[in-house]
């Protein structure tokens, strides 16, 4: 079986992780931590990074940062990861969405301003499978609204819209570090912001709100969303090597659309004008006209030795949010159409040219 996400380990991972365990820095403290936040927030042109254990929690810390009042509204997208909409309603917040563009997968920026209200306070736009939204009219909605922006840049390490990198635009930005995205730590994420007072509320949010003027004292709700020097050190040998991985990204994405850019009935992944798509994961939509959903055609593809991973199900499906009287009866057609016939194909930085000619073969074929 060719894996869905395999990473890749080779440059100072394991002499970083080695340092931890030799020198006792093996917690929440130390060299990599500090070079890991130092060098990404660099990296993105942000000013502050504060690392966090992964990226759903470094969504909450940030939404947490802006002090929203209960009911207060955060407009997403529908078809994203359900951390998105956690960390509003975490919260207290209420999560409010928009349909996606049907060729690049991310938010709409024309569907945004109908839902904007007196009680809308930020927009969370979210780069998807490593294309960027179209981020100059969320901006421009944003100020004339005086709404904050959270962009969600767990998928798009590296991309970049119009010349600057996602993870830049926000006023805060989160990365997750997963051991499928494209930089890994196996768990982890960070917040960037340029805005000091949100740099200390999320570090604050990160260690249980102690007070600076008194340990063990706090004024506020707090959680442990720390991440361990010996995460930080796989991430930072990973940053080291990331002009090649998002070499190899782009150059397992053109290899995969010279063998599948003739097939009938399938969509392929854009690269808009004003977009650099680091290709995360490299996903395929069905047309319909084959009769086939993903559910059959991903197993199909397993036959064939081929793992696949279906896309996100819409948030506005999801069960537990019906379940609480959010999004009944809203409907959001691009999502729940490349919901129902979307899937990614294996996309790992670890795959070969072999693999990835094997998994296009694949594909022609159960759609032969
Ligand atoms: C992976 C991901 C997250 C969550 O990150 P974790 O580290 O898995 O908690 C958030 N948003 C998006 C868009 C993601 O792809």
């Amino acid at each position: 079986m060719i894996p869905v996400n395999e990473p890749l380990l080779k440059g100072n991972e394991l002499a970083y992780v080695t340092e931890c365990i030799k020198t006792g820095w093996i917690s929440s403290a130390g060299r990599f931590i500090e070079q890991f936040e130092q060098k990404w927030s660099a990296y993105c042109g942000m000013e502050h990074g504060v690392s966090m254990c992964n990226g759903t929690v470094a969504l909450q810390a940030a939404v947490a940062a802006l002090e929203l009042k209960p009911g207060d509204e955060i407009i997403m997208p529908s078809f994203t990861i359900i951390s998105c909409a956690l960390a509003a309603v975490y919260n207290g917040a209420k999560p409010v969405l928009v349909d996606c563009d049907p060729e690049t997968w991310t938010m709409d920026p024309a569907a945004i301003e109908a839902k904007i209200n007196p009680k809308t306070r930020a927009i969370m736009p979210v780069h998807i499978y490593g294309h960027p939204c179209d981020m100059d009219p969320i901006l421009a909605l944003a100020k004339k609204h005086s709404l904050a922006v959270i962009e969600d840049a767990a998928e798009a390490h590296g991309a970049e819209y119009k010349g600057r990198k996602c993870g830049s635009f926000g006023d805060i930005s989160c990365f997750s570090f997963y051991a499928n995205k494209i930089i890994t730590a196996g768990e982890g994420g960070m917040a960037l912001t340029s805005n000091p007072v949100y740099a200390e509320r999320l570090k604050a949010q990160r260690n249980l709100c102690f007070r600076p003027e008194r340990r063990f004292f706090h004024t506020e709700l707090g959680h442990n969303f720390r991440i361990t020097n010996m995460q930080a050190a796989v991430a930072l040998a990973q940053m080291e090597q990331i002009e090649e991985f998002l070499k190899k990204k782009r150059a397992m994405a053109r290899a995969y659309q010279e063998k599948l850019k003739g097939v009938k009935g399938l969509t392929l992944p854009v690269e808009k004008d004003w977009a650099k798509n680091v290709y995360w994961m490299y996903g395929l939509v069905l047309d319909g006209s084959r009769g086939m959903d993903a559910v059959q055609f991903a197993k199909l593809l397993s036959t064939e030795g081929v793992e696949t991973r279906p896309f996100f199900l819409g948030l506005h499906e999801q069960p537990v949010f019906h379940d609480m009287g959010l999004f009944r009866g809203e409907r959001y057609p691009v999502t729940e159409r490349i919901a129902a016939n979307g899937l990614y194909l294996p996309s790992g930085l670890a795959i070969t040219p072999q693999q990835i000619e094997q998994a296009a073969d694949a594909v022609v074929k159960v759609l032969a």
